[in-house]
């Protein structure tokens, strides 16, 4: 385990675990591409849809409502909630000092934690889709079980540096948003570009992760956990599993050689400006 404790920063969680969602059917219908960047697609579907569609459920019914009372088990401010407050925090106070001396202003993201599906500023978020930033509101949308199933069926190992990794994954996302990379890949529907962006997303992280080793946040060894994810969720290991066959034209984030190799870049350098996977 990490010292997140060690982290003075908090982000800004808003926890709708365990309030009822329901879909409001027949609402607004949804124009053109909304872009949603998911982590990684685990439910089997192609892959090439990954990047660019996780509404699939809840297209063209993209209202979704949470109600009810939450129940006790996520009231307050529970472990979970603590930690992705902790984890957000700290890439807070680090891409805002990045971009400010670089001259531009950073706006914090809001991540949402939830269960089986949400309302989000892209329609409908939904687990299935795994975590996932959705640029319209700039909320990272997240569903911790999402992790046991990494575990089950990716055979990743796990643990709360991975959990980490993920989310500030997603951060990455919220980063290129900010800084216009989104543009780039809303401009370019091409998956080439799509694996560009993944894999910045994934140098980001490493440069977060390197901040908070520094600190003495992340103990040495600890690390290896995050590899370990990165390469699971690479789409040769994942074509691999479900499909039984890999078939780099529809890669999405790029194999899992390459997503530990943008991570170890950003982690050794511990410099966003050795990111630049758009060479
Ligand atoms: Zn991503």
């Amino acid at each position: 385990m990490a010292d997140w404790s060690k982290l003075k920063s908090r982000g800004n969680v808003e926890d709708r675990r365990g309030m009822n969602p329901s879909v409001i059917g027949g609402g607004f219908g949804l124009v053109g591409i909304v872009i949603v960047l998911v982590f990684n697609l685990l439910s089997g579907n192609d892959p090439t849809t990954s990047i660019l569609n996780s509404l699939n459920q809840l297209q063209g019914s993209t209202t979704v409502q949470s109600q009810g009372a939450q129940p006790s088990q996520f009231a307050g401010a529970d472990q979970y909630e603590t930690f992705a407050s902790e984890v957000l925090g700290s890439n807070n106070d680090l891409w805002k000092k990045v971009l400010t001396e670089n001259g531009k202003t950073y706006q914090p993201p809001k991540l949402v934690l939830f269960r089986t599906a949400t309302q989000s500023g892209c329609g409908g978020a939904t687990s299935a889709a795994g975590p996932h930033y959705c640029p319209r509101d700039s909320t990272v949308y997240l569903d911790e079980t999402f992790f046991d199933e990494l575990r089950t069926k990716f055979g990743a190992k796990g643990g709360d540096v991975a959990e980490a990794y993920v989310i500030s994954h997603e951060v990455g996302h919220h980063v290129q948003n900010q800084l216009g990379v989104m543009q780039k890949l809303q401009s370019q529907n091409d998956p080439a570009v799509s694996v560009k962006v993944e894999l910045q997303a994934d140098c980001y992280a490493g440069v977060w992760s390197k901040s908070v080793a520094s600190a003495g946040v992340i103990k040495p060894g600890e690390i290896n956990e995050a590899v370990d994810a990165a390469a699971a969720v690479g789409d040769d290991r994942i074509q691999q599993k479900v499909e039984g066959q890999i078939n780099s034209e529809t890669w999405t984030h790029g194999s899992s050689k390459q997503r530990v190799q943008w991570f170890n870049t950003g982690y050794d350098s511990g410099s966003p400006a050795q990111c630049n996977t758009f060479k």
